[in-house]
């Protein structure tokens, strides 16, 4: 490069990285990620140190942070606050520790070695141990009062933990949002459609620079601090290490993973073991810093423009990268959930190649805005899966952009895709056809309160899912004795199993399978899965429409007309029986004679036990407690599982228990089997 050409590039990245900075600092909205401004900011500094008659005195190297928020009152910090010199290597740490050694034993010197926070610096003076002040960092010289802010945060004592305090104590630290509030503010904000944060330090940032105090109040926030300031009518010891135990006993939260330590080799294992611990660390981080312990040696070696000399932050492999979006895709889950997945040139993030990552729903890719060929910042945090958090919309000129459509039928079976309102996710309504929620549907299907086959739990489901001997609800009512038994054959881990066993399992199995197909109405409509219909939806159901067709073709308002069912599950219901594939099963499943018998027509108040409450005790011999508690709900009756003066009657089979001693005891109705089948006509 020439001397012009060069000074034109320190321009350039000068103009580029202020503009950078002003959306970081001052608006906690950056348009790149760290790791971009990283790399421009060390190309200027290798620019500007072969070319140091060409350094731009606006240049980022010279200064610290960004300007001041207009809207905060202004705070003139006494003792200036600092940035701190970035290394990425133990190459860099080495000339770093032989730096601040000069002549000394570099492996005799001692570290204070600390976890870098990933939020925003903070102030906080207290005068007489009252807190007295909060502010910023600001350009490092002026800050802003954020102390009614400040005073909300959990963590910070309002008043100093000692009868003795000195005059005035400045502690400064970093204000964070721990991952878990972050996580759960973004959901919240994720399901109302509202905007998210990108990271939790823009979180940490945005709450925290509030100019309305109780919006901040209502954030996550919590405060660790790592230095002091101004410090008047205090006796302080002579380490830093020592410095923090003694703010700590002041009742000032100081991070726990803070250690001291003697040479290079300290300062290269702790990093190695943070950086182990990161994803396990309730907080964000980005590196760790490195600090000469004796305060002393600090004070000789002083400061250059914008950083100390003793000290450095040794960072971390960024969370967040820049890459492009190359598609999207949409994938089902077991549940139906239509989910965007972007297909990304692969990039290096932290620690790992990532080609894949979610975005979400579709209010997501709108808020985003983003199009397919756009350069997009990819974020992945410990084990969450990468997302999509921003798009880099000045890398748009020129880029070839396509809209992001999202899918009006499943990609995996065609059905249509179900939106509901005021629900983010939108899902496929192939319930029982969809080949992506299959497995989830029958294991649904055969459990006990819906066809209740004993014998085919979970993981007999997946065998034979995987096995590609099931694969919708139908299928389970086509298994033969043969079948199975050549199932059992073939499965690696059952044929291990003695065979004698194996032929009593699939009698018992085959002959479950048999039984359940005798079942009840709501039984049945419950084991059809249908989102949000649980068993009292469907008991609901089975009351009002008192026979299937008549369900299956009921209008939304018919349904709503059903106690129990509101907009939503109505919406769900007659989706579901909208989509022609579902029926095509439950026709399926008539004709291999799942059959129930017909509730008598009549209207819910001519139920026979309507408003009384029964509570059923003992063995019955001629069905099961579920069965029978059944039959008495469909006839109107509540059933309940604890005896009382109101409990209207107790039917007992054989060895009842205590609720039957309890009814004798109140002078509650007893009833017999025998008398109970009479009277529901058995
Ligand atoms: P920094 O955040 O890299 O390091 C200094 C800060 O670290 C201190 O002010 C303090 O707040 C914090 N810190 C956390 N733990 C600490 C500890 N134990 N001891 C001492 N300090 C601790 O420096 P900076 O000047 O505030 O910011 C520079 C960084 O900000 C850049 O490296 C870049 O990643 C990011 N940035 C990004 C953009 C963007 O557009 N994305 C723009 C500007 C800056």
């Amino acid at each position: 490069m020439t001397k012009d050409e060069t000074a034109h590039k320190i321009d350039e990245l000068v103009e580029l990285l202020n503009r950078y900075a002003e959306e970081y600092y001052v608006y906690d909205n950056p348009s790149v990620p760290d790791a971009e401004y990283d790399r421009l900011y060390r190309q200027l500094v290798e620019l500007e140190r072969n070319n140091p008659e060409l350094i731009n005195p606006s240049s980022p190297t010279r200064r610290v942070g960004g300007e001041v928020l207009s809207g905060f009152e202004k705070v003139r910090l006494e003792v200036p606050m600092l940035s701190l010199d970035d290394i990425f290597s133990d190459g860099e740490l080495a000339q770093f520790v032989s730096r601040v050694a000069a002549d000394e034993n570099a492996s005799d010197l001692d570290f204070s070695c600390e976890v870098k926070l990933d939020g925003l610096a903070c102030s906080i003076l207290y005068e007489n141990g009252v807190l007295a002040r909060a502010s910023t960092r600001g350009d490092g010289q002026v800050g802003e009062n954020i102390t009614q802010n400040v005073k909300t945060i959990k963590n910070v004592p309002l008043k100093l933990k000692t009868d003795n305090p000195p005059a005035r104590l400045e502690v400064r630290g970093e204000v964070v949002m721990p991952r878990s509030g972050f996580d759960r503010m973004n959901e919240e904000a994720r399901t109302a459609g509202k905007k998210t944060f990108a990271n939790p330090r823009n979180a940490a940032a945005g709450s925290l620079r509030q100019l309305d105090p109780a919006v901040t109040a209502k954030r996550p926030l919590m405060f660790n601090c790592y230095a002091l300031g101004v410090a008047e009518g205090a006796d302080l010891p002579d380490t830093h290490t020592e410095r923090l135990k003694y703010v700590k006993s002041l009742g000032i939260p100081v991070n726990s993973e803070t250690r001291a330590g003697r040479g290079i080799s300290f300062c290269r294992d702790f990093y190695r073991s943070i950086l182990e611990k990161r994803d396990d660390l309730p907080y964000e981080i980005d590196g760790v810093v490195i600090k000469v312990n004796s305060i002393e040696l600090q004070e000789n070696l002083g400061f250059i423009t914008r950083s100390p000399r003793w000290a450095v932050a040794y960072k971390f492999p960024a969370r967040e990268e820049m890459t492009v979006l190359e598609d999207v895709d949409f994938q089902v889950g077991r549940t139906g959930a239509v989910t965007p997945v972007a297909r990304l040139k692969p990039v290096y993030v932290s620690g790992v190649t990532v080609s894949n990552a979610t975005l979400h729903n579709e209010n997501e890719i709108r808020r985003l805005g983003v199009r397919i060929g756009d350069t997009v910042i990819v974020r992945r945090a410990g084990d969450v899966i990468p997302q999509i958090v921003g798009v880099v919309e000045e890398k748009r000129a020129g880029a070839d952009l396509r809209e992001v459509k999202f899918p009006e039928v499943c990609p995996v079976c065609g059905s249509k895709i179900e939106r509901v309102e005021g629900e983010a996710v939108a899902r496929c309504s192939g319930g029982l056809y969809c080949g992506a929620q299959s497995k989830e549907a029958l294991k649904h299907f055969v459990s006990r309160q819906a066809m209740n086959i004993d014998g085919l739990g979970d993981r007999i489901i997946s065998e034979l899912y995987d096995g590609n001997v099931i694969s919708r609800l139908s299928d389970i009512y086509r298994l033969t004795p043969e079948s199975l038994f050549e199932f059992y054959r073939s499965n690696d881990r059952l044929a291990k199993q003695e065979s004698a066993e194996d032929s009593k399992m699939v009698k018992k199995l085959a002959a479950s399978i048999q039984q359940s197909k005798k079942t009840t109405l709501p039984r049945f409509i419950y084991a059809l899965g249908i989102r949000e219909v649980g068993e009292a939806t469907a008991l609901a159901l089975a009351k009002h429409f008192r026979n299937f067709d008549r369900l299956r073709q009921a209008t939304f308002d018919e349904l709503k007309q059903v106690d129990d069912v509101g907009d939503v599950v109505a919406k769900h219901i007659t989706g579901f029986f909208a989509e022609e594939r579902n029926i095509r099963v439950i026709d399926e499943l008539l004709e291999l004679g799942i059959c129930w018998d017909e509730l008598p027509d009549t209207k819910a108040g001519e139920q026979k036990f309507a408003g009384m409450t029964f509570v059923i005790t003992g063995t019955l011999a001629a069905m099961k407690r579920d069965e029978a508690k059944s039959i008495l709900q469909e006839l109107g009756a509540k059933v309940s599982g604890s005896v009382s003066a109101k409990t209207s009657a107790v039917v007992f089979g054989s060895d009842p228990g205590s609720k039957y001693a309890k009814a004798r005891e109140l002078g509650v109705r007893l009833i017999s089997e025998d008398e109970f089948l009479g009277m529901i006509g058995r």
